[in-house]
């Protein structure tokens, strides 16, 4: 398991040693958010060792450098992520999170946690029962 540093909020399988994804820090940092932390979970398959499910960003490995892209979880663990595009690679992952991230940067309400903001602004839907996560 991998464990971000500088926030303590990201958890991967070791995949993440081996992929672009850590872009998105740079991503987040280029908006100003370094000291803001959000969640965020990946795992290389569905076996959800790092529980991305629970991740406000959430990531499944559907193949080799393709996934899943999940929204809107919990930060507090609180509520589950949903389903927010499938089966696209990490150029398509990064150009769809780029323009949320500095969204969320500029509209946030005082306090308000990514996975809320994702929810509050249209993104995805909050997922009320477990079953729901992946519609
Ligand atoms: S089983 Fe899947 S989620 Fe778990 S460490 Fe291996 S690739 Fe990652």
């Amino acid at each position: 398991m991998y464990n971000d540093e500088r926030s303590g909020v990201g958890t991967s399988c070791r995949g993440i040693y081996y992929c672009e994804l850590p872009k998105l820090d740079a991503i987040i940092k280029e908006a100003g958010l370094e000291h803001d932390p959000i969640l965020i979970r990946m795992t290389g398959c569905p076996n959800g060792c790092a529980r991305s499910v629970l991740g406000e960003i959430g990531f499944i490995g559907k193949a080799p450098g393709k996934y899943n892209l999940y929204l809107g979880a919990g930060f507090y663990g609180q509520r589950l992520n949903k389903l927010y595009r499938e089966n696209i690679n990490e150029e398509q992952i990064l150009a769809e999170l780029t323009p949320i991230i500095h969204r969320y940067a500029r509209e946030r309400e005082a306090g308000e946690r990514f996975g809320d903001f994702v929810i509050r602004t249209g993104y995805v839907q909050a997922v009320s029962v477990g079953k729901d996560f992946h519609l």
